[in-house]
């Protein structure tokens, strides 16, 4: 007979691989990724560069919604030269995450001839397949890097399937064709990706950039690929790593395939950065993929971003729409209250609240929640009684249920986490 306790997995069990730590910085505000610090969240923006406006306003989006970095494409002289005004723009939005420059193929170029583009992001990827060929693509490479080194800037070397530098998987190639027992086309592939990604990385060191500058990335867009790649990128150093699937795709399949890769490396303790490249429906909203990057870090326990409503999926027993819309409304309204509610009221990123369609599992799931409500399934008395920390405080009743059960919220968000004066003088001397 089994004795042992089941172990709890948490993300005080889960063990991290040990990475270094890099810092990205912009006045006042730094985002570590990698050593101890929690994984950061990043997204991409996808404005033309050039339209320095909205590009400003999807960045402001895009931080509002959560993202601790924000990517923005540097492709053209326009792009390059709309960046400084971007970051004002910010400055003047009172936003200041960070940004990051992405350069393919021009980079050198753009990073020489537009200084104020350079000094102005605050870090850069560089994909070393689409830096340049045959001799060009060292001397780039080399100039890239020496720009980094002048401004201190981190560097991303960020290695993408679709773009992998074909000089060295020649060279791969030729050295598996030379092996008694050759790799499958498979291991073959995989090893070139982790090999331009840490090859790219040990010649950017020589080129004078520090070890605690550089973090990897090695993107593909399939699951079991990039656990394999992944799993191997972090076996060879200690570089902190950029998880992401690049070209998730569309809708449930982006973020279900998303999740799943980044699921296991993350439980795995890989991974100090997380961006899902998901692609938004036609006007869609760019801030989906940050919330995703979030809820995959949240279900997991590795952090806390925004109070979290627990629903049932609703069955055969709620006929009504009453609890989805109550649900949904719950949900927009908490993470609406964020960008207030966690200067004011932190730890409220860490409350639960239930929303249930009938008394089956209703009771029960809200008394484990901070607030929970249950409500009438088809054929019981219309009648909703509210949890509040596990005992039952009021039923409501009526077609008020719902901005009733909002004010319960909001009070209790007041009274369980409004910070103390004397806790206010103790946080802000620390
Ligand atoms: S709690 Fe009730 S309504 Fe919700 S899924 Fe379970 S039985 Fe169905």
């Amino acid at each position: 007979m089994k004795t042992d306790a089941i172990n709890p997995i948490s993300s005080g069990s889960l063990i991290r691989r040990q990475s270094r730590s890099v810092s990205v910085r912009y006045g006042d505000r730094e985002v570590i990724i990698g050593g101890a610090a929690p994984v950061v969240v990043q997204s991409m923006t996808n404005t033309d560069t050039a339209d320095a406006i909205g590009t400003a306003i999807q960045i402001k989006d895009l931080a509002r919604a959560g993202s601790e970095l924000v990517r923005i494409t540097v492709n053209t002289p326009e792009a390059a030269a709309a960046v400084p005004a971007i970051r004002e723009q910010l400055d003047k939005m009172g936003v200041d995450v960070p940004l990051i420059g992405d350069f393919h193929y021009n980079g050198h170029t753009l990073l020489n001839d537009y200084p104020g583009c350079a000094a102005a992001l605050s870090k850069y990827r560089i994909n070393p397949g689409n830096v340049g060929q045959g001799a060009k693509r060292d001397t780039q490479f080399a100039q890239m890097i020496e720009v980094a080194c002048k401004y201190d800037k981190p560097v991303r070397i960020g290695v993408n399937w679709g773009s992998l530098d074909q000089a060295l998987l020649a060279r791969i190639m030729d050295e598996n064709a030379a092996r008694a027992e050759p790799w499958s086309a498979q291991a073959v592939m995989y090893e070139a990706l982790v090999t331009s990604a840490i090859e790219n990385a040990q010649r950017a060191e020589e080129l004078g950039l520090k070890r605690e500058k550089i973090i990897l990335s090695c993107k593909v867009s399939g699951v079991q690929d990039l656990i394999a790649v992944y799993r191997e990128l972090a076996r060879r150093g200690d570089y902190p790593l950029h998880l992401g699937l690049t070209e998730a795709g569309m809708g449930s399949k982006g973020i279900v395939a998303s999740t799943a890769a980044l699921g296991v490396l993350l439980q795995e303790g890989i991974g100090d950065t997380i961006r899902i490249s998901l692609t938004p429906e036609p006007g869609g909203d760019r801030t989906r993929e940050v919330i995703v990057g979030q809820e995959i870090l949240q279900t997991m326990g590795l952090r806390k971003f925004t109070p979290m409503v627990i629903a049932c999926p609703g069955c055969g027993r709620t006929t009504s729409t009453v609890f989805q819309e109550l649900a949904d409304r719950i949900q927009t309204y908490l993470r609406e209250q964020m960008p207030i509610w966690k200067t004011e009221y932190p730890g409220v990123e860490g409350m639960n609240v239930a929303v249930m369609g009938c008394i089956v599992n209703g009771p029960g799931e809200s008394k484990h929640a901070n607030i929970g409500i249950s409500l009438p399934g088809t054929g019981e008395s219309p009648a909703a009684p509210v949890f509040v920390d596990g005992h039952k405080t009021v039923t409501l009743r009526g077609d008020q249920i719902a901005e009733e059960f909002q004010a319960i919220v909001l009070d209790y968000v007041k009274n369980r986490y409004a910070q103390k004066e004397s806790e206010k003088v103790s946080g802000s001397a620390s």
